[in-house]
């Protein structure tokens, strides 16, 4: 068990699916399993993909 990074004071209870950080139960917003900054990654990378389905969509690839 190790502290958490943005909470000093409190313990990790589980840890990323992603990258393996631990982080604290204050830290987990959301219910998937990751941390914030690999909700953020996933989140660009979903946006990424939507531009490019539209992009190829739009010059008619598909
Ligand atoms: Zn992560
Ligand atoms: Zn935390």
């Amino acid at each position: 068990m190790t502290h958490c990074r943005k909470h000093t004071d409190t313990k990790t209870e589980t840890h990323c699916k992603l990258c393996r950080e631990p982080y604290c139960p204050a830290c987990r917003s959301h219910h998937l399993f990751i941390c914030e900054g690999c909700a953020v990654k996933v989140l660009i990378m979903f946006f990424i993909a939507m531009i490019v389905v539209s992009y190829a969509a739009w010059f008619g690839i598909f």
